[in-house]
């Protein structure tokens, strides 16, 4: 059986309006009513032919992931999504609904994740499988459909779901051209973030060929030792080679780059790791975002920094004339933190 063209290969797409001798405006319309007016596959295929129709919808995939299940935070905007692949794996994603109107969507890039990091539900499910573009990007779609109802549709898509993006690069920059394109998705650069643990070469290349794109670097400690005892990868990248990489898309970006710190009780948030942070970083245009814990399901041993703290912190970086921010949380009802569903429907309570 030939393989179906997906919806979002626009070169082979071609190809198949070219075979049903479809007309390239209707082609157009068509496109424009799935990524843009978020209607479904059968509502977009309105816009050809009776005869077209039965021939585009066989030939052609609008879809590669089956919903499985959603949950509704009831005390904020947060909607956990888990999709299931066609191989049988379970995925999430998160719809945030921020109160000033804006809906973002966080995407997952990988199944499970083989970084491991001690405080992340994924990392606790084990090794890691790609999703292709088409499962990255079917997220956002499946996505879109489920909030036209509610007259929203997402404008922010998040890199910091399941998976270490900058792991499945390929996938990752081709979902990402789609996003940005202006015949797909059309967002801007501004409003799509990858987050990424920290792979220096990769977050030169991302940066080389996504000048405008928004990144984050999940640093969490600026002590060797203090990061490879939360990221087992981080013993193949030296904070030097981070520090030179974050430089260096720093410079090709010309934007600051979002640094993310988890602060944890007696790890990372103690006067001697705040003064180390800033040593690390000064000198580097950077935008703190200092993350309270959220707790995973599988005892880590980890405790968040209380309140008070996190203000300290965020007081002393502030001083030392860097950017911070605290974030809020969303969903912590509904496990919407990284992979903490998808784990929870694994593992039998
Ligand atoms: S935090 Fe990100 S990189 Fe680390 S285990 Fe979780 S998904 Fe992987």
């Amino acid at each position: 059986m030939t393989p179906m063209t997906p919806i979002h290969d626009a070169v082979a797409l071609e190809a198949v309006r070219k075979r049903l001798r479809i007309e390239p405006w209707d082609l157009k319309r068509l496109r424009n009513a799935f990524y843009k007016k978020h209607q479904t596959a059968e509502e977009s295929l309105e816009h050809l032919s009776v005869e077209q129709r039965d021939a585009f919808r066989s030939d052609v995939a609008f879809h590669s992931l089956r919903l499985h299940s959603r949950r509704d935070s009831e005390i904020d905007g947060a909607t956990k999504l888990l999709f299931r692949t066609v191989g049988g794996h379970l995925i999430e994603s998160v719809i945030l609904r921020i109160a000033s109107g804006r809906t973002s969507l966080c995407v997952s890039s990988q199944v499970g994740c083989a970084v491991r990091c001690r405080f992340c539900a994924t990392g606790q499910m084990g090794t890691a499988l790609d999703l292709t573009s088409e499962q990255i990007l079917d997220q956002v779609v499946q996505a879109n459909h489920l909030l036209r109802g509610e007259g929203r549709s997402i404008r922010n898509v998040v890199f910091m779901g399941m998976g270490e993006p900058l792991l499945n690069e390929s996938a990752v920059y081709a979902a990402l051209d789609v996003l940005l394109s202006p015949q797909c998705f059309d967002l801007s650069p501004a409003k799509v973030l990858v987050s990424t643990v920290g792979i220096p070469d990769a977050m030169v290349r991302c940066a080389e060929r996504f000048p405008r794109l928004r990144m984050a670097l999940s640093l969490h400690s600026a002590r060797q030792a203090g990061r490879e005892s939360l990221i087992p990868l981080a013993r193949r990248y030296p904070l030097e080679s981070l520090r030179r990489a974050m430089m260096q898309m720093t410079n090709i970006q010309r934007q600051p780059l979002m640094v993310e710190y988890l602060l944890l009780q007696g790890l990372n948030d103690g006067d001697q790791d705040m003064a180390e942070l800033i040593n690390c970083l000064r000198g580097i245009p950077v935008h703190f975002n200092l993350i309270p814990y959220n707790a995973i399901a599988a005892d880590a041993g980890l405790i968040g920094s209380g309140a008070e703290r996190r203000r300290q912190f965020a007081d002393a970086l502030s001083e030392a004339g860097f950017p911070v921010t605290i974030r809020y949380s969303l969903g912590n009802d509904i496990a919407a933190a990284c992979g903490q569903l998808a784990l929870r429907e694994k593992t039998p309570s």
